[in-house]
């Protein structure tokens, strides 16, 4: 809506594909810039190996996945090795083209030999992944879950989850794979844009039958035979804030080229879909990432030969605008302002305070709000003794939860996990100080690739050359790995080293200084001491300006 016409600024831009969709220079959109490419197939397996290598059993939630075509020979090699360290493993691979999606051009095989090698694979990469071969089943069907996950922002993090999302049914009763039944698409994938083409597809009517339910219903199910809900909840939760740690690394070096700092520009936000599926033994999977999540609630419905007609879907009903609404929700731009505008008086030990009787007074004891509403609404006084300390907030403005417009709305479907649990996953976000490192030194604004000056001047300014490791050798490593990752023809735009080659040759250097300790205590230990060089550096630059 532009209530003002279409010139004047936005508190809201909502786009519909990316976030260059148009040019933006304030309020909130609702795309990070570069979201799409980092969670493209290829972009997440790599994202997701980077934090399996730093912490293998924390990210053990992935498949282990392989790059093709560049690593076909190490596909080749890893999986004869652990086949000939355990004979009886008889694994099966789904091979999924990178940047397809609705289940386009993916095909199940049993061996590395069977993958098919045609011109197209060249042209068109893939990722090869281990195939999860035990699903749980419900009413003996495959199903896979669809979360909505509100980013709401990157720095600081913010992350919300959808209480509720959707179990997608394959359509054909589940048999674990073999050659036989490899190709049968209705029994191993379930994509709803797949399965709506089988015949024993059923449009749901009610939230916990047909093809697509709500997980919520899933969940009632599992729980009414014993599953401790609670713990796969907690898995879930984990899974998310893990899985945007490894994407924030990416997500920061294109937001930064974008909308650099300390310039007035738009902030951003972004409803991701979260593709997992449960093994039999309630461990939840990544599958994928979706950028641009489908938010219909329609189906679309034949009504005679070639005839269809768009008829109203309760379960994506159910799911989706509750996301949508609450997403508005909590990037109400009004809503921040009232935040800003509380005055908190912590130490106050006893308040009497006398109301003019048309006053709004809000008390808040602990948890439990009661409010008495007169018409005459401001100023907004609210008592809390919820702690030994009361205090007393005052505002110009209608509190949080003061019965206004919002007191007609259900309460919140999205649900606050990050920094809600930020302490427990701090210890995981090591790349991200290494892409803190990596744009500090990228120099130009707007790259997001490092020239080889940059590298120098961050080994120079950290200190990491010495008689061992020469300023030649540092050149020669910038070579390797940047010719190589450009190789990989991700993106001819730019030349110089992206985010991925930095951290790999991060690696390096922590490795070969820090021998033989495990690779996330050798990356921290480097981080550390590059944070401290530059600290010192910066500490004496500052002294010299002074001077
Ligand atoms: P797309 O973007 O084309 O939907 P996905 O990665 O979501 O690609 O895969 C499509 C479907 O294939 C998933 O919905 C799921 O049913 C199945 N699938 C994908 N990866 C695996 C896996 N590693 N193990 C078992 N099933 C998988």
């Amino acid at each position: 809506q532009f209530p003002f016409g279409r010139r004047l600024p936005c508190d809201i831009y909502w786009h519909g594909v990316s976030f260059h969709d148009n040019n933006i220079f304030s309020g909130q959109v609702n795309k990070f810039p570069g979201m799409m490419e980092t969670v493209r197939k290829i972009t997440l397996s790599r994202a997701m190996r980077t934090m399996q290598d730093l912490f293998p059993l924390e990210y053990n939630f992935y498949p282990r996945s392989w790059i093709l075509p560049e690593e076909l020979p190490l596909f080749v090699a890893e999986v004869r090795m652990m086949k000939d360290s355990n004979p009886s493993w008889k694994p099966t691979f789904i091979v999924k083209p990178d940047g397809g999606c609705q289940g386009d051009g993916i095909y199940l095989i049993k061996d590395p030999s069977d993958i098919r090698l045609t011109g197209s694979i060249q042209s068109r990469p893939a990722v090869v992944q281990e195939y999860i071969c035990k699903p749980l089943l419900v009413d003996k069907l495959k199903f896979d879950i669809r979360l909505y996950v509100l980013l709401k922002s990157l720095e600081p993090l913010e992350i919300y989850i959808a209480k509720d999302g959707l179990s997608r049914f394959c359509t054909e009763p589940y048999q674990e794979p073999t050659l036989k039944n490899l190709h049968q698409v209705f029994m191993h994938l379930t994509n709803y844009s797949l399965n709506i083409h089988s015949g024993n597809f059923i449009h749901s009517d009610s939230v916990n039958t047909g093809s697509k339910r709500t997980f919520s219903s899933i969940l009632c199910r599992l729980s009414s035979r014993g599953a401790d809900v609670k713990k796969l909840w907690s898995d879930i939760i984990s899974l998310v804030i893990k899985t945007i740690i490894a994407l924030t690394p990416e997500l920061k070096v294109y937001y930064q080229s974008d909308i650099p700092a300390g310039k007035p520009g738009p902030t951003c936000f972004q409803i991701l879909g979260f593709d997992i599926l449960l093994m039999k033994n309630l461990k939840p999977i990544l599958l994928e990432v979706n950028a641009n999540p489908s938010m219909r609630i329609e189906h679309e419905q034949e009504l005679s030969p070639g005839v269809y007609e768009n008829v109203p879907s309760p379960v994506d009903e159910e799911v989706k605008v509750a996301v949508i609404r609450d997403t508005l929700r909590l990037v109400d731009p009004q809503k921040k302002k009232k935040k800003d505008t509380h005055l908190i008086f912590p130490h106050l030990h006893g308040v009497l305070i006398f109301f003019p009787p048309s006053y709004h007074v809000m008390y808040n004891i602990g948890k439990k709000i009661q409010a008495e509403q007169d018409q005459f609404i401001i100023p907004y006084i609210s008592l809390n003794f919820s702690n030994t300390s009361p205090s007393v907030e005052v505002s110009e403005e209608l509190p949080d939860t003061a019965p206004g417009p919002e007191a007609a709305l259900p309460s919140l479907c999205l649900k606050q996990v990050f920094p809600k649990y930020a302490k427990q996953f701090s210890y995981l976000r090591l790349v991200d100080r290494v892409a803190a490192l990596f744009i500090r030194f990228l120099g130009v604004k707007g790259t997001t690739k490092l020239g080889p000056t940059g590298f120098r001047t961050f080994i120079r300014n950290c200190k990491l050359s010495n008689s061992n490791f020469s300023m030649a050798a540092v050149d020669i490593l910038y070579i390797d790995i940047t010719r190589r990752w450009n190789s990989m023809g991700i993106e001819h735009k730019e030349s110089g080293m992206c985010l991925q080659a930095f951290v790999e040759a991060f690696f390096c250097l922590a490795q070969r200084k820090y021998k033989s300790r495990p690779l996330h205590d050798q990356v921290a230990s480097l981080i550390e001491l590059c944070e401290c060089r530059l600290a010192a550096l910066h500490g004496k630059r500052l002294v010299w300006g002074c001077g």
